[in-house]
């Protein structure tokens, strides 16, 4: 299906490998019930780099990027439209106004809280909301960092049907291992979230099923917990959780 749907502009094309094969590529699989390998191409980045240059970039045209520093309130002008953000400097604890012909919101799973700001007239936002967030869903990932015996360094390894149906997988990363994920759905936005040791020990218990030596704890090099932004659409949100409903007190 990668094939087709990405035709000529394909990275490489699939292939199948034999038991053998896939056990000379992956020497760290557990044989037993292996089948085969299929080979697809997918692309990968630098996430935190791809930041960096993102924000040097911008930098370089001529804007002026601030790290730590919150939106608390958008401020609006007599007709209600956003004219600017009034930011705290988390490191300081100062206030700043920032003047602005338009706000843009690129803020993730943490949409909500700036959606609540644009909809209330002060641009304050709804405290709550984020206890209990309408159109962008939480959902809680965990990615732990192995040593580099845990895969091959220039192939990584994808199950997209486990014991449990999530997808697992172990990808070369940086000289090591990354490995993961879960997928847990959250009720609030955590504001650091963290990755668990129930979450860790889950994920080792899944990864136990590939390779042929034990995988033990004290392999696991770090571990963090990202938040997924799962987009809901807000035509499907149940009726308590409408704007307005429950306790949670919409700004209008
Ligand atoms: C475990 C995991 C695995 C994933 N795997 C994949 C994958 O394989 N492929 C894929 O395409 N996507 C994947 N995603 C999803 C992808 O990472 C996100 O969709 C993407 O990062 C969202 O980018 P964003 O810029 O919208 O938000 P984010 O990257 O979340 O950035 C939002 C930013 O807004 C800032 N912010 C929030 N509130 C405020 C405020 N009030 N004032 C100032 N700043 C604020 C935050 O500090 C943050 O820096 C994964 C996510 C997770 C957690």
């Amino acid at each position: 299906m990668y094939d087709l749907f990405a035709g000529s502009q394909a990275l490489r094309y699939s292939y199948l490998m034999s038991k053998s094969n896939t056990l000379d590529k992956h020497p760290q699989l557990d044989p037993a019930g292996l089948v085969g390998g299929l080979v697809y191409h997918d692309g990968l980045f630098n996430d935190a780099r791809m930041n960096v240059s993102l924000a040097l970039t911008a930098m370089k045209n001529g804007a002026n990027v601030l790290n730590y520093m919150e939106v608390k309130q958008i401020l609006k002008n007599p007709e209600g439209k956003s004219k600017g953000v009034r930011v705290e400097d988390k490191e300081t604890g100062e206030e700043y106004l920032v003047a602005a012909d338009a706000v843009i919101s690129a803020t993730g799973p943490y949409s909500d809280l700036l959606l609540s700001m644009d909809k209330s007239a002060t641009g304050l936002p709804e405290p709550e909301i984020l206890n209990k967030p309408k159109m962008v869903v939480p959902s809680g990932g965990v990615h732990i960092v192995l040593p580099e015996w845990y895969c091959a360094k220039d192939m990584g390894l994808l199950d997209a049907s486990t014991s449990d149906g999530r997808v697992m997988f172990f990808l070369p990363w940086q000289g090591k291992v990354l490995a993961g994920t879960t997928d847990v759905p959250l009720n609030k936005v955590p504001e650091n979230p963290l990755a668990t040791e129930v979450e860790i020990d889950d994920i080792l218990k899944e990864l136990q099923h590939y390779v042929k030596f034990k995988v033990r704890r004290e392999d696991v090099l770090s571990a963090w917990c990202g938040v997924r932004p799962l987009v809901r659409d807000p035509s499907q949100i149940p009726d308590d959780e409408q704007p307005g409903s429950g306790s949670t007190q919409e700004h209008t």
